[in-house]
């Protein structure tokens, strides 16, 4: 298989546009095949350097090579010249004046378009040749054959005036010229593959097979857009996500696979990914199911793997006991600092929770009674620390309410952190008493 991925560098790289580069990338790897990437690049106003610099970067993070390119398409202008005049002498295409509004007055006039034809040496946009007869049908791999009958077809519009080729002429010699077998895209272009089929045609070429996604949906069932959540890959690695956790999730929007098993890895994805087995339907992208996958992908990381990311995350080091103590409680990158930053940049300032704790009777004498503990234990380890301040729990009679949820909001400044007995024990005893201190002053 040959296959291609086609951005158009007017923004950043969507989670829609990932699961096209993701499918075509496995497609590749699953066949021996090869994957082409192509910057669509020919709207020059919105095609920036940096917006291509971002898509090459999302694909990147996500770790998706290509095998050719890329391909600039705006590069190609001269080869899509060359092609629009083999057709323009061979009489496929001609020149003419006519504007749609004119084409649609002859339509309703005599039925089809046919009579306004111009020629090759006439001035004007250049439109192609729909044959009279017959009908171009698409062979979508995923949602069957569509066909279309020419006579309801106008004689497509491939290039302007000056020359300039129509975006779907330009796609259609670029995927001729790159060998393209399988067109896998998104739905949103399946009204331009008869034009496409077309061109091929009136070349005298085999077209490729195409293959159109379905189209990813928020879990309220409307177009997947930034009301969801993250929208784009940028965002989706600023949110603390893994890319192997994206990769898992969005290969399975659609894919058609068994919905029991939610963990593969590229290797497995890659052996089973088959255009025949793709939804028709939306898929429904939920951030939520993302938060879940990347929970499980975290705590699959070794912890010093772990710990690494974080510390590319955070911009801060020496962060491995607490991502040892943290890992459990995690769900992405970002989860991480809001958990743990009380060791590293002091107690948080959340008055509410203290009012909380230290609003229940005993309170005070608990903590108290946890900072003598504490400063006589020897040794200062979780397992000592944990034995003390349930002692204190056993010998007065008192529930973690008098010990633990002071002490924790005492070294915390806030009611969540990591297991409260592995925080004492890593914070170490003068750092924990000083905050004990600071607490009871
Ligand atoms: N450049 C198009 C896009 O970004 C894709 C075209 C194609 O895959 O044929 O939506």
């Amino acid at each position: 298989m040959k296959v291609r991925f086609a951005p158009s560098p007017t923004g950043a790289l969507h989670i829609g546009g990932a699961r096209t580069a993701l499918y075509n990338w496995l497609l590749a790897r699953g066949s021996g095949g090869r994957l082409v990437l192509r910057i669509e690049d020919t709207d020059r106003e919105r095609s920036t350097p940096e917006n291509v610099e971002q898509i090459l970067d999302a694909l990147r993070w996500l770790e998706l090579d290509w095998d050719e390119g890329p391909v600039f398409q705006a590069a190609r202008a001269e080869r899509h010249a060359e092609a629009l005049q083999q057709l323009l002498d061979a009489g496929h295409a001609y020149r003419t004046t006519a504007t749609g509004d004119d084409v649609r007055a002859w339509k309703a006039q005599h039925g089809d378009d046919r009579g306004f034809r111009g020629t090759s040496e006439a001035e004007g946009a250049v439109r192609l040749r729909v044959p009279d007869e017959g009908e171009t049908v698409v062979h979508d791999a995923v949602r069957g054959d569509a066909s279309f009958k020419h006579v309801h077809l106008d004689d497509p519009v491939i290039a302007r005036a000056d020359g300039s080729v129509l975006y779907n002429f330009a796609v259609a010699i670029d995927d001729l010229d790159a060998g393209v077998t399988h067109v896998v895209r998104g739905e949103d272009h399946l009204s331009n593959t008869p034009k496409q089929l077309l061109v091929f045609e009136a070349l005298g070429e085999r077209a490729p097979i195409y293959a159109h996604l379905p189209l990813l949906h928020g879990p309220d069932g409307k177009k997947l857009s930034k009301r969801h959540g993250a929208a784009s890959v940028q965002e989706l690695r600023d949110q603390g996500y893994l890319p192997e956790a994206v990769n898992n999730y969005v290969a399975l929007l659609g894919a058609g696979f068994d919905p029991e098993r939610e963990y593969f890895t590229r290797d497995e994805l890659a052996e089973r990914l088959r255009l025949e087995r793709i939804s028709r339907s939306p898929a429904v992208f939920d951030e939520r199911k993302l938060r879940h996958i990347n929970g499980h992908y975290l705590r699959e990381l070794p912890v010093e793997e772990l710990t690494r990311r974080l510390e590319a995350f955070t911009g801060r080091e020496g962060l491995a006991g607490a991502v040892e103590i943290s890992r459990e409680k995690i769900q992405t990158l970002a989860d991480f600092w809001p958990l743990a930053g009380f060791f590293f940049d002091g107690p948080a300032d959340d008055e509410k929770a203290f009012a909380k704790v230290f609003g229940v009777e005993g309170a005070v004498d608990g903590l108290a009674a946890a900072r003598d503990a504490l400063a006589a234990l020897e040794p200062f380890t979780q397992e000592f620390v944990e034995a003390a301040l349930r002692g204190l729990l056993d010998a007065n009679d008192w529930k973690p309410k008098h010990v633990f949820q002071p002490v924790r909001v005492a070294i915390a400044g806030t009611t969540i952190s990591p297991g409260i007995f592995e925080s004492v024990a890593l914070l170490g005893r003068d750092e924990t008493l000083r905050r004990v201190d600071a607490a009871l002053a």
